[in-house]
């Protein structure tokens, strides 16, 4: 029930009305027993700044911040976490009482997938995609031991400041490609599925990961190497951003109750 004491959290973005991000911050509130509300907002370029002092004003627990945003909404925060400061994207802001506290938990949903299927170490990664998603994934290689990163993207220009982020910032060797090496992981982060690869991949890499997470990924379904898809992503990045906007711990049992109820949700809304 909402009352007078809810609080109130949300996800802004440029559009946002086909996130799952409200079905899963609303689940783990109320099984988590925590007072509180998620709603999404639309925002636009010019009312970024608004949206984000009238949320601080408002007293909101936190934003989460999507598309086109992750960069443009740091000049509103007022401290960033580490990570988040060294790819200069952010997913998360947490109301502080000096201001908007910035974090990337995307970072955290990629390494929580990657460990929970066995990919706890690796030395060799291809990401194909140069934005924020693929930001992250440099960082949570890194995070997992990284060395040797090649990047492929349609335009150069990004992948060479991505190139430069992982070499200056994480020690990585890395070079730019215009198709598929080899290596431990081939991570797909771009928002075009790349249908001409499926059958490169599997003689290079151990494991493909596809950041997005459709019902239906036909293109990883007909690639024969361990696939992974997006959601895992989305839900493990989602509940280190619940963790941290509430200071909670969220238990395995209903994490596990979360996942159920997302595969339902799905399967009702197709
Ligand atoms: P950005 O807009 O920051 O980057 C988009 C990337 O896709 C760029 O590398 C861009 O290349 C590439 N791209 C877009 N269209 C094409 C095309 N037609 N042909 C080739 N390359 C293309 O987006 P994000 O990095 O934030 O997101 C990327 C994907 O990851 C999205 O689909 C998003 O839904 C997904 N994602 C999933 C998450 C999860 O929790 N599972 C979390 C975050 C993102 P270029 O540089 O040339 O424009």
């Amino acid at each position: 029930v909402i009352s007078g004491t809810t609080r109130v959290a949300g996800l802004i973005g440029g559009s946002t009305a086909h996130s799952l991000s409200p079905f899963i911050h609303n689940f783990l509130a109320s099984a988590m027993g925590i007072d509180a509300v998620y709603a999404t907002f639309d925002v636009s370029p010019e009312g970024l700044e608004m949206a984000v002092s009238g949320a601080y004003v408002l007293g909101f627990a936190g934003l989460n911040v999507t598309a086109p945003y992750k960069t443009a909404v740091i000049r509103h925060t007022t401290e960033l976490e580490n990570d988040a400061k060294i790819i200069q994207a952010v997913n998360l802001l947490k109301w502080e009482d000096y201001g908007f506290y910035g974090y990337n938990t995307d970072i955290y949903g990629i390494l929580a997938t990657l460990k929970h299927h066995g990919m706890v170490r690796l030395t060799r990664a291809t990401i194909l995609g140069a934005g924020g998603a693929a930001r992250a994934g440099v960082a949570a290689l890194a995070n997992l031991g990284c060395r040797h990163l090649s990047l492929i993207n349609r335009t150069k220009s990004s992948a060479q400041a991505l190139s430069s982020l992982a070499q200056s910032r994480y020690n990585m060797e890395t070079e730019i490609v215009t198709a598929p090496t080899s290596g431990d992981i081939f991570i797909q982060a771009t928002s075009q599925t790349p249908l001409e690869l499926e059958n490169v991949l599997p003689k290079k890499y151990n494991m493909v990961f596809d950041m997005n997470y459709p019902r239906q990924n036909p293109w990883l379904g007909s690639i024969d190497a361990v696939t992974l898809d997006g959601i895992s992503m989305l839900i493990f990045q989602a509940i280190a951003g619940f963790e941290i906007m509430w200071n909670v711990k969220v238990p395995l049992k209903i994490i596990s109750e979360l996942t159920i109820s997302i595969e339902n949700y799905l399967d009702k809304e197709n």
